[in-house]
């Protein structure tokens, strides 16, 4: 594999993004790094801070990005916030509820934007980057940029049944965080133009991760 190979996946939530990066990235023998536990860590940050995350101005003055400290290996994949795992925490009702506030403030973007670049920029391996706006902002220049999608009551049920949550809750929240992702003014959750899209809704996880290979082996020539 070429020390360039970058593989850009986008998607919402529940539509099996992390699992098969994760298991790319892991086959291939790249770096692996999951964007939304980036937000997420920040959004922790704030919280933990006390800031009040529905003020948007307090929330881009109080953000740094160098508290943000994920892992890239797909075994152990996890992340820190000035020194300390995170990992459980960022996965809180509290953080997922807020996460959607936290990375509409045009300024955190940036910081995260700015600093998933370095990350996918400095690794010699190649690297799976996985979020909202891979494709289109990250890293547009992507040999591979795939968006992995799936029916929101597919997503709703997989979800459910990681978290042992309710379905019909489950569903409706991710609803609300879908169309907060989308219609956010910066970086919107959306196809970017040239982006392949997977739709998994009645795919087996081996399958897509099978096909993601196969694309990106088909891209490394
Ligand atoms: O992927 P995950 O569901 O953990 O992402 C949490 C949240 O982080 C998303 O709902 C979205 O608000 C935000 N996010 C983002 N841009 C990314 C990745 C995640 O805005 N690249």
């Amino acid at each position: 594999m070429p020390n360039s190979l970058i593989i850009a996946i986008d998607g919402p939530s529940g539509a099996g993004k992390s699992s098969v990066s994760r298991a790319v990235a892991t086959e291939l023998g790249l770096d692996y790094l999951d964007t939304g536990s980036m937000y997420r860590a920040m959004t922790w940050f704030m919280q933990n801070s006390g800031v009040d995350i529905s003020n948007s101005q307090l929330v881009a003055q109080t953000a740094r990005a160098e508290v943000i400290q994920p892992s890239i290996d797909p075994s152990e994949p996890g992340i820190r916030v000035d020194g300390r795992d995170v990992s459980i925490e960022i996965r809180s009702a509290e953080v997922t509820q807020g996460v959607s506030a936290v990375s509409a403030v045009p300024e955190v973007r940036e910081l995260m934007v700015n600093l998933q670049r370095e990350i996918a920029a400095n690794s010699s391996t190649g690297i799976v980057v996985e979020g909202r706006d891979i494709c289109a902002v990250v890293l547009p220049d992507a040999p591979v940029r795939l968006f992995i999608t799936a029916d929101p009551q597919a997503r709703a049920n997989r979800r459910a049944k990681e978290n042992g949550s309710e379905v019909t809750q489950t569903q409706s929240d991710l609803e609300k965080r879908d169309l907060a992702d989308s219609t956010r003014a910066v970086s919107p959750l959306e196809v970017a133009p040239g982006a392949r899209v997977i739709d998994t809704t009645y795919m087996e996880l081996t399958d897509v991760i099978a096909q993601v290979i196969d694309i990106a082996r088909a891209a490394r020539g």
